[in-house]
């Protein structure tokens, strides 16, 4: 397979790794992971825009424009004949001797690779819904930054897992955030409610496409911080993320439980999505 490597599409296994990139050193860095439906990476711009906004917010420098980007992630797309897929483009503020203290003006590392997918495996998850595990929120108060350090999500996954749920879905002191790599959305009397995008949450590409497909199409939304109490008697819950795009959610595990339907509204989402997906990337 082929990788990206700074500004080049390179052949995997040839990619120096140095211990001294901040990336491993700190997790000084940030990524995007953009859907590949029909060969055609979807909602690239959002992506890239949100990237950059990572950058500027942790004073990381861009070595290229988006433009660039863009056209590695093309490059990256046909070089591993991906149809559907995903690519991951992350980007570390560069090497340097270990110091918490970071100089300005260094060189960063961009790298990424693509992966095919097979959509019958996440069409799966959407049609029988998915088991999630209710689990506090320990990460720290920038979850607005796709940053690499993600030890908290990593977590949270690894213990939803040991109860044989597919995601998370953390609470800060019984407010609900998001999930470990999703967003969280309640319906409750035809309303759709969704974390604010605070300092407390990613602002996820999927979440703001399914709030403009919502706002468009008739259904109400409140960004508003909702409590745990408000997740258990939710009429339906649903995910939201780049590779599970909208997935019904049939059961909270953990300190509380419940068991979902699933229901009229995400479904209509879930359909509009798609329609979104397939105008968008068809040939
Ligand atoms: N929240 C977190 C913590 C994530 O890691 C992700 C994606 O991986 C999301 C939300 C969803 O964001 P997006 O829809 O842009 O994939």
């Amino acid at each position: 397979s082929y990788v990206l490597y700074h500004d080049q599409i390179i052949k995997s296994g040839s990619i120096p790794v140095d211990p001294e990139d901040r990336g491993y050193l700190f997790g000084d860095g940030i990524y995007e992971v953009v859907f590949v439906y029909n060969s055609k990476p979807f909602g690239f711009a959002e992506h890239f825009e949100r990237f950059e906004q990572s950058a500027q917010k942790l004073d990381l420098s861009m070595p290229y424009d988006i433009s660039t980007f863009n056209k590695l992630t093309d490059e990256l797309i046909s070089k591993n004949n991906i149809v559907n897929g995903m690519i991951y483009i992350q980007m570390t503020r560069g090497v340097a001797p270990r110091n918490h203290l970071y100089e300005r003006n260094m060189q960063s590392v961009v790298t990424g690779f693509a992966k095919s997918v097979s959509l019958d495996s996440i069409a799966a998850s959407q049609t029988s819904g998915i088991q999630t595990y209710l689990t506090e929120d320990i990460r720290w108060l920038r979850c607005d930054i796709k940053s690499l350090n993600l030890l908290g999500n990593v977590m949270a996954k690894r213990k939803a897992a040991d109860y044989d749920c597919q995601e998370a879905i953390q609470h800060r002191d019984g407010t609900v955030t998001e999930g470990s790599s999703s967003n969280v959305f309640i319906v409750k009397d035809g309303t759709l409610k969704t974390h604010p995008a605070t300092n407390l949450v990613l602002n996820g590409i999927t979440r703001q496409l399914v709030i403009k497909i919502a706002k468009d199409t008739g259904v109400p939304v409140l960004e508003e911080a909702f409590s745990v109490e408000e997740l258990l008697n939710a009429d339906e819950v649903f995910i939201t993320s780049t590779t599970m795009e909208v997935t019904p959610v049939i059961k909270l595990l953990g300190t509380r439980v419940q068991s979902y339907k699933i229901g009229p509204v995400t479904t209509k989402l879930q359909k509009d999505f798609k329609q979104v997906i397939e105008e968008k990337t068809s040939a």
